[in-house]
């Protein structure tokens, strides 16, 4: 009986990972096709708010596919595939000619003075001469650096080349930003993210979940906003889905926050529409403080 069980296990197991392998063939291909059209990849944004007055201060990029069947694949699913099948390189190339076409469309409009924040691959920091591409790029759209902030993944930090380090090194340099995403999923110390020079982190969103649940993920974040705060990193949290969440971060003096509760990743037109109705309750505050004061 154990032996029949087993076999079973063992049956159900290899038809999992066969429709994975699967799966993950018939992406690489499909990404690759998608990647010889020019319709197919989207960028949305979601704003990142002051975590004081709840304005927002920065947009982070979010990369969107939908393929030729019509259906919408997750960057959560691509992006792993583009980066083991080194596709990630042209897929980078691409998002970077998508951004800089709407940040200069931007010039002097409502979005014009907000920082972008844009997620970068490890694999296409190791491999691709990013950080010269992405400087000239800025210098041709008379964008200033320090607009700009890189998002690059905590346990993605594990491969570590010179390539990486020089693209890091010359990012820092000329004052583009780094930030640390998806912090607290991988085994960085806060000095080792130090070292790296990045002025911020981004604490994953499995611990802000753990906010008011008796977990231990409260004291996580409490000893990474202590630290982080000694050593001049910024903290932002990711994925705030409730008011709850939103006063302990706000009372223990996170820096800025990000999630659904907040602004979900719109598409430009819809964003346009957020940041123009934010504009109005502003300037509707400053008017009743006037007036009253
Ligand atoms: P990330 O950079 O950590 O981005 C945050 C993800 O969480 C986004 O998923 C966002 O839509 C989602 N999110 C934001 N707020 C909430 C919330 O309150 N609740 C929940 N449940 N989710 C929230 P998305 O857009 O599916 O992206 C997944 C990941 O794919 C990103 O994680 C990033 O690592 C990667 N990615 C996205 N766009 C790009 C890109 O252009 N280039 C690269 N290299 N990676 C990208
Ligand atoms: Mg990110
Ligand atoms: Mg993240
Ligand atoms: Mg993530």
């Amino acid at each position: 009986r154990a032996k029949q069980n087993g076999r079973n296990g063992f049956s159900f197991f290899d038809e999992a990972m066969d429709y994975r392998m699967h799966r993950h063939v018939s992406l690489e291909q499909n990404l690759r096709d998608a990647l010889n059209h020019d319709d197919q990849f989207h960028l949305c944004f979601q704003p990142v708010f002051d975590c004081h007055s709840l304005q927002p201060v920065s947009l982070e990029v979010l990369i969107r596919w939908q393929n030729s069947q019509g259906e919408w694949v997750s960057p959560a699913e691509f992006i792993p595939v583009a980066e083991d099948s080194g596709l990630i390189v042209e897929l980078g190339r691409r998002q970077l000619n998508y951004l800089f076409q709407r940040l200069e469309s931007w010039k002097d409009g409502p979005l014009d003075g907000l920082r972008i924040s844009i997620n970068i691959s490890t694999v296409q920091l190791a491999r691709d001469q990013i950080a010269e591409n992405l400087l000239r790029r800025l210098r041709w759209s008379h964008i200033p650096t320090n607009r700009l902030t890189v998002e690059i993944t905590e346990t993605s930090l594990m491969t570590d080349n010179q390539q990486l380090r020089d693209n890091l090194t010359m990012l820092h340099q000329h004052g583009i930003s780094l930030s640390i995403d998806d912090f607290g999923t991988g085994h960085s110390s806060l000095s080792y993210i130090s070292q790296l020079q990045a002025s911020q982190l981004k604490i994953d969103r499995s611990f802000i979940n753990g906010i008011g649940q008796g977990s231990s993920d409260e004291a996580v974040i409490q000893a990474t906003l202590a630290l982080a705060h000694q050593l001049g990193i910024q903290v932002v949290a990711e994925g705030v889905e409730t008011e709850q969440q939103l006063a302990f971060l706000r009372q223990q003096g996170t820096d800025l926050l990000q999630g659904y509760l907040l602004a979900k990743p719109m598409f430009e037109p819809q964003l346009l529409e957020f940041i123009a109705a934010q504009r109005d309750i502003e300037n509707a505050t400053i008017r009743f403080q006037a007036n009253s004061s």
